[in-house]
């Protein structure tokens, strides 16, 4: 049986599936008749056990990959699992009450919490989202649910619903050969983090898959086309054998690309950088010849963990970039979390448009115990390297002039400590918001360059939710709005005599390339799976050849028209 999805991030991979089931939350409070307590009892005991086991794994390996401190975390989850009045809580739950195990867990689990919850103290107040997530895992224990969070014994392809970025950073992702979701699209964050991470991942691929895929089931996934077949035939099989084989000599004959720089086919030098989200991320940018990094996603530096990373774990972090970048520049974007990057231990409130909602600068200049923190560990690094700072969902003036105003708050409270930052440091905003195109002119008074996130920029424009399958035919770089949106922006940039980049997916679009070029945009920087493509691309036009067609382009009327055009004049 063949299925089509939306191709999320490229390549191909045949295996088994493992299924990952949508946490059930509601648990129903149910009795259980008198001889069942026992084993109620015992099953509980069992869960308890293997939450610890899970627990344990989990923090052996995030030690091994982010150190200590990180690891340390969950400690804090290991040690509660123990404790004896949280034991007896259930048990005379269950003995007294005749409670069902998850029943109890979640009454015993809540209570528990909701004391935490009360107290003045921020550290225990912490602990009630720990308790919490000790509750979750239990239950899912209890309830079978297939869990995300523990080591995979073998290589599997992850069948989920839907991916949170929390949880694939939870998973063990050198077992996962590709990732299967029912919902999401090409620039939801699953398919953002799997092209980092170079696992391929078809996304957006529809009810059926969830209703015939079992466990272990085989399949093939082809992250380039959106193709999954379940239980493919001895035909199909060997041309996807073939095809493996054929994407394998694709990527070694781009593989020149890691060592050369980035240049035109008239030797003009264009930054072609990478979009990174965590360290790990950094080295496959290197690695794929990336030669700057022209987006840090730091929001995922606040997902996956239980309370606020502090000013000095990032500054660890941002150095580290920064050293291992040398002199090559590092843009580290602020916060920008809400909408589908959410972070559980901050309890935003549930919005009914979050995606136009309380999230990036608006969070930060509201929360400025959050930002600060986060301002104060970027300039403390500058030090170490050569990093710029970028806000995220900027609209107006106002907003990149408070930003500007926290920023040197932040300076005068390290010069006052006498803490030494690179005082050059440049400031540049996200453009990604049709208002920002607009007031492009204005913005580009004040800061120093503009980066252009497609990714919002296309939904906010054509009024299309990025992470809905259903619209994702609407989703287009190619429509003529969103050209001229792009052409405006580079163009108010280079009238104000600032540079323009592109950090949305659009930028490593090979076939966009030469309106790109031809708009004059400075800096690409894109998924670190599509460098050597847009490098080898980059090496095929002129300016001036990529100006004409650029011209050409803008005339279209349509997606259909720019599409069609696009793939005639591909080089
Ligand atoms: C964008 O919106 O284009 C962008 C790069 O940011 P994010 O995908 O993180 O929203
Ligand atoms: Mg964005």
């Amino acid at each position: 049986m063949k299925m089509q999805g939306i191709p999320g991030s490229p390549g191909i991979a045949i295996g088994k599936a493992l299924i990952l089931k949508k946490e059930k939350n509601d648990v129903k409070i149910e009795t259980i008749s008198q001889d069942k307590i026992d084993n109620e009892i015992d099953k509980l005991h069992n869960a308890l056990e293997k939450a610890k086991k899970q627990l344990k794994a989990i923090r052996e390996n995030i030690e091994k990959e982010v150190g200590d401190e990180k690891a340390r975390i969950f400690d804090a989850q290991i040690m509660m699992i123990d404790d004896p009045e949280l034991i007896s809580a259930l048990e005379s739950k269950i003995k007294e009450e005749r409670f069902s195990a998850p029943a109890a867990v979640k009454q015993v689990i809540e209570r528990f919490a909701g004391m935490f919850d009360a107290m003045e103290d921020e550290y225990f107040k912490m602990r009630g989202t720990d308790i919490r997530d000790i509750g979750k895992r239990v239950i899912n224990i209890l309830l079978d649910n297939n869990e995300i969070f523990g080591e995979l014994d073998k290589e599997v392809i992850i069948v989920a619903e839907d991916l949170t970025p929390s949880a694939i950073a939870q998973l063990d992702t050198k077992k996962v050969l590709a990732f299967v979701t029912k919902d999401g699209s090409r620039t939801s964050h699953t398919s953002i983090i799997a092209r980092s991470m170079g696992i391929p991942a078809v996304v957006g691929s529809g009810e059926a898959l969830l209703d015939k895929v079992e466990d272990n089931s085989l399949l093939i996934v082809d992250g380039n086309s959106g193709e999954v077949y379940l239980d493919p035939d001895n035909n199909t099989l060997e041309i996807y054998e073939q095809k493996i084989i054929e994407y394998k000599t694709e990527l070694e004959r781009l593989a020149v690309y890691s060592n050369k720089k980035a240049k035109t086919k008239d030797g003009l030098a264009i930054e072609v950088a990478g979009n990174i989200g965590n360290i790990d991320d950094l080295e496959t940018v290197l690695a794929k010849g990336g030669e700057a990094i022209g987006l840090f996603r730091t929001e995922f530096l606040y997902i996956n963990r239980s309370k606020i990373p502090t000013e000095e774990e990032q500054f660890e972090v941002y150095k580290k970039v920064a050293e291992r970048m040398g002199k090559n520049r590092v843009v580290i974007r602020t916060l920008d979390i809400g909408a589908d990057k959410d972070v559980p231990y901050l309890g935003l409130p549930k919005e009914m448009n979050p995606f136009l909602g309380y999230r990036g600068i608006r969070l930060c200049l509201d929360k400025t115990d959050i930002f600060k923190p986060q301002i104060r560990a970027i300039l403390r690094a500058t030090k170490y390297g050569n990093l710029s700072i970028m806000f995220p969902m900027i609209s107006s003036l106002e907003e990149v002039k408070q930003a500007k105003g926290i920023f040197n708050e932040v300076k005068m409270e390290l010069d006052n400590e006498n803490l030494e930052y690179n005082e050059n440091i440049e400031i540049g905003i996200m453009v990604e918001t049709p208002a920002a195109v607009m007031i492009a002119d204005i913005l580009a008074e004040e800061v120093d360059f503009f980066s252009i996130g497609t990714n919002d920029l296309i939904q906010y424009t054509l009024a299309v939710d990025r992470t809905n399958e259903k619209i994702a035919d609407l989703y287009s770089s190619y429509h003529p709005a969103i050209l001229r949106l792009i052409k405006k922006t580079i163009d108010e940039g280079h009238k104000a005599g600032i540079w323009v980049g592109m950090c949305g997916e659009t930028a490593g679009d090979e076939f966009l390339l030469p309106f790109l070029l031809g708009a004059g945009l400075d800096e690409f920087s894109m998924s670190a799976i599509s460098i050597p493509k847009i490098k080898e691309s980059l090496e095929k036009w002129t300016r001036e050849d990529a100006e004409k067609e650029m011209k050409n382009i803008l005339k279209l009327k349509t997606i259909e028209e720019v599409k069609n055009y696009l793939q005639k004049v591909r080089r």
